[in-house]
């Protein structure tokens, strides 16, 4: 797989991380393509203007979008109903680009700037309070769907960052907590040397 064929493609998609092509983003999906693993029809969100330019970089032949993946629809942003809202968190970490402001307890609400349309919230809500409305009419004009990219694009990078060093830090604190962390011991410490037992075969009882 070629890298800087990859960054190309990537560079076509628009970075909603929907995860509708089948893969996790949209870098994996232009690995794929890439690789000659994947079809320029899986992306919904690119609709068939960027299945069009996917297809023309690699020289295939133009596709619209597989309904498989799903169908090109308008952009939508989430909206969340904030009188059924608990402020349980949990959409906050699967939203790609951090389009979602609240915390522990308190009510949530989405910045529509930021947010993909990506609809990886609505199954992460306890209690479905979260719904998508369409803010413009399909499709897209690819121009749009490019500049739309570019502002996504930085802020998912910083999401992905900003995750990893969370786990990073919760694994340091689950370490700090096993036996022997604090103290400084090694879990499993070496085997006690002793003087004070003769060899097998060489103490007094065998004389
Ligand atoms: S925007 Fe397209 S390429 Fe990116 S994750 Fe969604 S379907 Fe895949
Ligand atoms: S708010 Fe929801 S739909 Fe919008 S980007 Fe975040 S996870 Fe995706
Ligand atoms: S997952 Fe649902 S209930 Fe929990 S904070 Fe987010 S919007 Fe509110």
């Amino acid at each position: 797989m070629s890298t800087a064929l990859a960054d190309e493609l990537d560079a076509l998609l628009p970075q909603t991380q929907c995860t509708r092509c089948g893969y996790a983003g949209c870098r994996p999906y232009a690995e794929a393509l890439a690789a000659g693993l994947a079809d320029v029809d899986q992306c919904p969100p690119g609709g068939s203007a960027t299945a069009a330019a996917l297809a023309a970089r690699l020289g295939r032949p133009a596709k619209s979008v597989n309904p498989v993946h799903g169908v090109e629809g308008p952009p939508r942003v989430a909206v969340i109903d904030e009188s059924v809202c608990i402020g349980c968190a949990k959409c906050l970490p699967v939203c790609p680009t951090d389009a979602i402001v609240g915390a522990q307890k308190f009510l949530h609400t989405v910045i529509a700037a930021e947010c993909t349309g990506c609809e990886l919230c609505i199954p992460a809500c306890p209690v479905d309070c979260i719904a998508l409305a369409p803010t413009a009419p399909a499709p897209l004009p690819l121009g749009e769907i490019r500049a739309r990219a570019a502002r996504y694009r930085p802020r998912y990078v910083a999401h992905v960052e900003r995750e990893a060093g969370r786990a990073a830090a919760r694994d340091a604190a689950l370490a700090a907590r096993r036996p022997g962390a604090r103290s400084g011991e090694a879990a499993n410490p070496p085997p006690r040397v002793t003087t004070d037992v003769a060899p097998h075969g060489t103490g007094p009882a065998s004389r």
